[in-house]
């Protein structure tokens, strides 16, 4: 099969999919090849959420393109609804010389144009978070910082994207790209795809290379050297719902030479999370979380807030930052081949930044002569899930309802009803594992974490995409997986030894 279009964008996390549907209006034929089974798999899957101040990076496109980034959020939000909301962030000083050194990273956010900063006394932050550490001296405030759903994002910007003609093709990963021999002068690219791992090859004018952990093969293979990647894994540990909301700000600690240190923050589901820590040279594909990890990164959190109640762990999880032996985003065109331009080693702040590294590499796909123009905001897209807030009594009689009742509650913890499943699997992306309906609609993400839910909504997979070519993975499943993750209750009784 030889298959061709004007644009290739390898990869589907949040800045393959932001740098599609930027470029959605530009009348190309626009393919995004992506090697997992769904959009945001990779980094964008499991990260800390930080709509960025700006203020942290020193030089470099991470210092440049953060602030502007996070500009774009709000407008990004009201466009597309996938959660995000302004909160605010702090970091904490515990010392008088961690109070000095809020001044120097002020210096740094005035610098990098960030216009809403502003030093906090101990009083005024015990007044703001009264769960804060009252031994605290001062903080260092952001205003515009904010926390989002990065796979929402992901899954909301390939929904319009492929709404507006955009091909997404999953489950198909890279293996080889020869820049040179295509028809016309194309790039060919060449797949492995689905599980028989079939050959298939497109062929291309222009390339991005939005990899992810993937994107130092990517340049392995055009044998530019462009990027060089090693890997840092942080682990993570998420509490019930509701227990976010005692807290309304992003809390930071001083940042160290690893990172911004352990942080406390309110998902926009209002679940409170915790982490990550920083651990350096791991394999990319390791996303498993143990004890002693998990338990220093609650020791280091409980110094924020002291106050962190084990007992409401539901889940551990860890996400794996692809950083470039540079320290800052690779995103140029390669050295070798103008009209492929990497957007790589994207770490953090990679979320905050994501509108404006696709609006970068769309500036060089330019530059490289593709006829592209970068689009902003549509009419609004219909989120998949509503209000969640039925009493008791009628939650019951809902559960109750028999399948194929539009009212049936599929998932009780969160409250998911049958219509908002159906609707996730009809929204032109393939949906093909119970953990992808999660991410669309939180059937799973709650107090039993699937217990309940999660046959019910493999039934709803058997019934309307068992004919799909994909099938329905349950090896992309955690639970299924085999991916050695740390449950909610081995922690609570590691932790109770340890304390
Ligand atoms: C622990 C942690 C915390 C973070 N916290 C924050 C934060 O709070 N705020 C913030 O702004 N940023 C944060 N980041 C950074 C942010 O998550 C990343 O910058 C961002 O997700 C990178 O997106 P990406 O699209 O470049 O990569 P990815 O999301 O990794 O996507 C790359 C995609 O490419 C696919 N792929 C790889 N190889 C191939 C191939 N050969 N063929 C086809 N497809 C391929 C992968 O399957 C993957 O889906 C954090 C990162 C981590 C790990």
């Amino acid at each position: 099969m030889n298959l061709s279009a004007d644009l290739i964008i390898i990869g589907a996390g949040v800045v393959g999919a932001m740098t599609a549907w930027r470029a959605r209006r530009s009348g190309l034929r626009i393919v995004v090849l992506e090697a997992a089974n769904d959009v945001s798999m990779g980094s964008t899957k499991a990260n800390s959420g930080i709509i960025h101040g700006g203020y942290a990076e020193k030089s470099g496109l991470r210092g440049q393109l953060c602030y502007p980034g996070r500009l774009m959020y709000p407008e990004l939000d009201r466009a597309l609804n996938f959660g995000f909301r302004t909160t605010g962030s702090m970091i904490l000083a515990f010392t008088p010389d961690e109070a000095h050194g809020l001044e120097a990273i002020l210096a740094q956010g005035q610098e990098n144009g960030v216009d809403d900063l502003e030093l906090l006394t101990g009083e005024q932050v015990r007044a703001m978070e009264p769960e804060v550490n009252p031994a605290v001296v001062a903080a260092l405030w952001c205003r515009g910082a904010g926390i989002a759903s990065p796979y929402e994002l992901t899954i909301a910007l390939m929904e319009q994207a492929v709404e507006t003609g955009v091909r997404f093709v999953p489950s198909t990963r890279v293996v080889a790209i020869d820049p040179d021999s295509g028809a016309d002068g194309g790039i060919q690219v060449i797949c492995e795809q689905g599980a028989s791992g079939r050959t298939v090859t497109f062929t291309a004018g222009h390339l991005v290379n939005a990899a992810g952990a993937g994107s130092g093969a990517i340049s392995a293979m055009l044998g530019d050297g462009d990027v060089n990647l090693s890997f840092r894994k942080g682990e993570y540990l998420l509490f019930r719902k509701g227990s976010g909301e005692r807290i309304t700000s992003v809390l930071f600690q001083m940042p160290t030479a690893l990172g911004k240190g352990i942080l406390v923050t309110s998902t926009v589901h209002g679940n409170l999370m915790i982490g990550p820590d920083a651990q350096n040279d791991t394999d990319p594909e390791d996303t498993a979380t143990d004890v002693s990890s998990l338990a220093s990164i609650f020791h280091e959190a409980r110094h924020s807030v002291p106050n962190i109640d084990p007992a409401h762990l539901i889940r551990t999880f860890s996400g794996v930052r692809a950083m470039d032996a540079s320290g800052d985003f690779v995103i140029k065109p390669s050295s070798r081949y103008p009209r492929i331009i990497h957007a790589a080693g994207i770490q953090s702040p990679g979320l905050t930044a994501a509108p404006a590294i696709a609006e970068l590499v769309l500036k060089q796909l330019k530059d490289a002569g593709l006829s592209v123009t970068c689009s902003w905001v549509d009419a609004p897209r219909r989120p998949i899930y509503g209000t969640r807030a039925v009493p008791t009594p009628e939650l019951k009689e809902r559960i109750a309802l028999p399948k194929g009742h539009p009212e049936r509650i599929v998932c009780r913890c969160e409250q998911v009803s049958e219509s908002e499943i159906l609707d996730s699997l009809q929204r032109g992306l393939p949906v093909t594992s119970p953990d992808a309906v999660k991410r669309r609609t939180r059937a799973g993400m709650g107090w039993c974490q699937g217990q309940f839910c999660r046959p019910r909504v493999v039934e709803y997979l058997r019934d309307h995409v068992l004919n799909d070519p994909c099938g329905i993975l349950e090896t992309e499943d955690v639970a299924h997986s085999g991916i050695s993750r740390v449950r909610g209750d081995e922690f609570k009784k590691a932790i109770k030894g340890l304390e």
